[in-house]
C-alpha cells in the first residue's frame, strides 16, 4: 500500500531569543524528513558560509529575473540586499513528500500565505516571561546591552502577530517544545489534502466490498 503524501511547509516564527533556533536544530536532529529551506540572496557570502547550504548566493540581475518571472514564493530587501524563497525547489520537495522548515519573518510568512496557504502549518513561539527572554539573550552573549534592548523592543512588535499563526507555543522547556512541534508536524502530515492517493485507496476498499456480493 502506498500512502504517498505531499510535504508540509512548517513555518516557525518567534521573537529573537524565544527559542526558535534551538527548537529547529533539535527537530532536524530527530527527523531526517524535514530540512531548512535554503534561500537565495544577493548579499556577499561570509567566510564561514557555504554556497548552497546557508544560502544560494546570486547576483542582482539573476534575482530580478527570478522575481519578474514569478519564480519566487516570497522575497524581501534587508539592509540593501535581496533575500528570497524560490518556488521550484520548494515545489519539488513537497511533491516528493518531504517537509521544509521556514525560518522567516512575519512579512515573509504573509507572502507565503498568499502563495501557498494550503501547504503551510505555522507556529509562533513565545517566551515564558520577559525576564527569561532577557536572560536567554544575555546568555547568548552575542550582543551588546544596547542590541539586547533593541531586540526586546522588536520582540514587542513581533508579538503583535501571534494570532495570525495556526499554533502558539510557550517555550518553557526545550525538550517539551520540540515534542510539541513534532506533534504538530505529525498531525499536519496526516491532513486529508496531503495524502495524495486516498481517492484510489478508498475506491479499492469499496470495490473489495462490492465483490463480496
Ligand atoms: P543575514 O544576512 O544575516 O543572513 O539575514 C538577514 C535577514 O534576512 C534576516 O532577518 C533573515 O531572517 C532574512 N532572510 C533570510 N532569508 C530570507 C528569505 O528567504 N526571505 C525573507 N523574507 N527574509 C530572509
Amino acid at each position: 500500500m502506498d500512502f504517498a503524501r505531499r510535504g508540509v511547509m512548517l513555518v516557525i516564527a518567534s521573537p529573537s531569543g524565544a527559542g526558535k533556533s534551538s527548537i529547529s536544530r533539535a527537530l532536524f536532529a530527530q527527523d531526517p524528513n524535514i530540512r531548512l529551506s535554503v534561500s537565495v540572496t544577493t548579499r556577499a557570502r561570509r567566510t564561514d558560509e557555504i554556497d548552497g547550504t546557508h544560502y544560494d548566493f546570486i547576483d542582482v540581475p539573476t534575482f530580478e529575473k527570478m522575481r519578474d518571472n514569478g519564480e519566487l514564493l516570497e522575497w524581501a530587501e534587508v539592509h540593501g540586499n535581496y533575500y528570497a524563497t524560490p518556488r521550484a525547489k520548494v515545489e519539488d520537495r513537497l511533491a516528493s513528500g518531504k517537509d521544509i522548515l521556514f525560518d522567516i519573518d512575519y512579512q515573509g510568512t504573509l507572502q507565503l500565505y498568499e502563495n501557498c496557504r494550503d501547504d503551510m502549518v505555522t507556529v509562533f513561539i513565545l517566551p515564558p516571561s520577559i525576564a527569561e527572554l532577557r536572560a536567554r539573550l544575555e546568555r547568548r552573549a552575542q550582543d551588546s546591552v544596547g542590541t539586547i534592548e533593541k531586540r526586546l523592543r522588536n520582540a514587542r512588535k513581533e508579538m503583535d502577530h501571534y494570532a495570525e499563526y495556526d499554533f502558539v507555543l510557550v517555550n518553557e522547556d526545550l525538550e517539551d517544545s520540540v515534542q510539541k512541534v513534532r506533534s504538530i508536524l505529525a498531525s499536519a502530515r496526516l491532513g486529508r489534502t496531503r495524502q495524495t492517493r486516498l481517492d484510489g485507496f478508498v475506491r479499492d476498499l469499496q470495490s473489495q466490498i462490492d465483490t463480496l456480493g
